[in-house]
């Protein structure tokens, strides 16, 4: 079985144990792609997430997924490019990482990540690709779960990245 998949799709559509969502550090919503999976969880996301405390750069917390097809969301904060002499890199990779173990943790068969950092925070694309192919190569090289994981491109741009690297 190929334990990396490219898919061009709404991430809100996966019917997957878990979704990434690339949050901001209050947890609570926010536009992109964070905005369209509370639209599509429905408001009881929101309520569990105000339960969380909001998070750190580079840090992961789990919720139930309500109304969406996928059984959790994984909410990681991607960090926001800054030129690039701001740890970015290494906080990408957290995010990566930390999204994974939680996947682990909880024994998910599969879990879907969209191109976190990406959109408004503008972190390069390829650079970005690089980074989440190698953290999730690496991790499913000394973790049975997440069985299979999905790279999850809403726009041309990046799924001809992944399509290329991959
Ligand atoms: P960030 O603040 O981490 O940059 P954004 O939501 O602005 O987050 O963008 C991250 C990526 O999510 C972008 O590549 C964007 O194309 C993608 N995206 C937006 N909506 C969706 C969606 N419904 N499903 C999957 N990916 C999405």
């Amino acid at each position: 079985m190929n334990k990396i998949e490219l898919i061009r799709e709404d991430i809100t559509k996966l019917e997957v144990d878990a979704i990434v969502n690339a949050a901001n550090k209050s947890l609570l919503g926010g536009g992109g792609v964070d905005g369209a999976i509370h639209r599509a969880a429905g408001p009881y996301l929101k309520k569990e997430c105000e339960t969380l405390g909001g998070a750190e750069t580079g840090q992961a917390k789990l919720t139930k997924g309500y109304d969406l097809p996928a059984s959790y969301v994984i909410h990681t904060v991607g960090p926001v490019w800054n030129g690039g002499n701001n740890n970015e890199e290494e906080l990408l990779e957290k995010a990566y990482r930390n999204s994974l173990k939680l996947a682990a943790m909880n024994e998910f068969e599969t879990i879907a990540f969209p191109n976190i950092s990406t959109g408004v925070y503008h972190f390069p694309r390829e650079l970005a690709a690089d980074i989440a192919i190698k953290t999730v190569r690496d991790f499913q090289q000394d973790n049975e779960f997440p069985r299979k994981v999905y790279f999850v491109c809403f726009d041309d741009d990046n799924f001809n990245i992944y399509n290329q690297k991959l």
